[in-house]
């Protein structure tokens, strides 16, 4: 039994005197490559992470919904009858988001039991690795189970998400979900935001000798959302004067012409998006071809085009990926919306130590915070645990 298997059991008999009938885990996600592609419907390259969110559930005799987290001293009360997105607010809205969202997705919310769930995680919360699907993936498997819905792991994906932005109010893609819920060991999934087509790429890392080094800023990007407004208006703007529906309906043989139409700062919006996507779609092919050690350049494309092109990044950022570069990194680039937050490093497993004290120190030279870096495997998503 896992650390966390065995804390939610307790947690569950402590807070509800009974034991659970089952746990259920799901990871948290990072995305290797393919950053604001997903809301211009194109490709993105998460995988699922070797840290988890697991979830105690036991369904019970009444129509009462009763969640608890390690994370919360209250345990969250909600009859079944008044699940509404409106009556959820706070961390309880993931869990109980999902059991709503559920409804949404073809489960007969009115002739159901009730529930109580517990739920611990060692996914760090707000880095970025994304704890808010973990949690609503776990969720997510272990009410398919022991409701007897037999949903696909795609349109529990859509669940997750429509939770997300429903009950919580964050108005987020499909990535985290897709990676929480249909990553394999050593993989990635190539995920298309269009069709939603999702298909999981052997990585590699593990016989090549490469880890990947997060490298925490914490920055905050709490304070990104004009920023990220912005550049979701941009991206509208330039496919409306090119005349596609979105930016994946451009290639890199496009440019040309959008650089004569558009206005500068629009033009290099553009130009992040559509070369992101060839990015992406060339890491999968450089993966087939030639293995994980030969798409560090593409890495590093990607952050180069994220700081001058599509202007997310902050001087922490730039400064992570230049120090592990210099190090030894084989690639990096900043990861995530932007702003704060994270960047990670391919990096050969021996160079670890010494990448992470580079960076360490080139942080306290510059005045910086205190950065986190731990490495990340990539692992099986969502499952039953017992
Ligand atoms: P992240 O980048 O980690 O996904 P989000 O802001 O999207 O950050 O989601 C974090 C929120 O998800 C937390 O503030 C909390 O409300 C909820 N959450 C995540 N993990 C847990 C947990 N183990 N227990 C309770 N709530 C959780
Ligand atoms: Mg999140």
């Amino acid at each position: 039994m896992t650390d966390l298997s065995q804390t939610v059991t307790e947690g569950f008999t402590s807070r509800f005197d009974a034991s659970p009938t089952g746990l259920w885990s799901a990871p948290g996600r990072v995305n290797l490559i393919g950053e604001h592609t997903d809301y211009n419907d194109g490709f993105v390259f998460p995988f699922a992470i070797n840290r988890r969110t697991v979830v105690g559930l036991g369904l019970r005799g009444d129509r009462l919904l009763r969640v608890a987290s390690s994370f919360a001293e209250e345990t969250v009360e909600l009859p079944l009858d008044d699940l509404t997105p409106e009556n959820l607010a706070g961390w309880s809205a993931y869990p109980l988001g999902v059991a709503w969202a559920l409804g949404q997705f073809g489960a007969d919310l009115s002739a159901l039991p009730g529930f109580d769930v517990f739920i611990d995680s060692d996914v760090p919360i707000g880095a970025g690795l994304s704890s808010s699907a973990a949690i609503e993936s776990a969720v997510a498997v272990a009410l398919n189970d022991l409701w007897q819905l037999g949903l696909d792991r795609r349109v529990l994906a859509r669940v997750g998400q429509l939770a997300e932005n429903r009950a919580v109010g964050a108005p987020t893609g499909i990535m985290d979900q897709s990676a929480s819920l249909l990553g394999e060991a050593d993989s990635a999934v190539f995920l298309d935001c269009r069709s939603l087509d999702a298909e999981v790429i052997p990585l590699g890392f593990d016989v090549a000798g490469l880890e990947l080094l997060i490298i925490d800023t914490r920055v905050s990007h709490a304070h990104s959302t004009g920023g990220y407004a912005s550049r979701r208006a941009s991206c509208e703007l330039g496919a409306r004067m090119l005349g596609v529906t979105s930016l994946r309906d451009l290639t890199v043989d496009d440019l040309a012409r959008a650089q004569k139409v558009l206005d500068d700062e629009t033009f290099r919006r553009v130009r992040h998006v559509v070369t992101e996507n060839q990015r992406v779609q060339d890491t999968v092919r450089t993966l087939r071809e030639q293995g994980p050690t030969a798409i560090g350049a593409l890495l590093d494309a990607s952050h180069v085009s994220m700081r001058d092109d599509f202007e997310i990044s902050v001087p922490e950022l730039d400064l992570a990926v230049e120090t592990a570069r210099g190090a030894g990194a084989l690639g990096a680039r900043m990861t995530g919306g932007g702003f704060g937050g994270a960047a990670i490093a391919l990096t050969p497993r021996a160079l670890i130590p010494a990448v992470t004290a580079a960076v360490t120190a080139a942080f306290a030279a510059r005045g910086f915070a205190v950065p986190d870096l731990f490495v990340v495997r990539a692992a099986d998503g969502a499952a039953r645990e017992q």
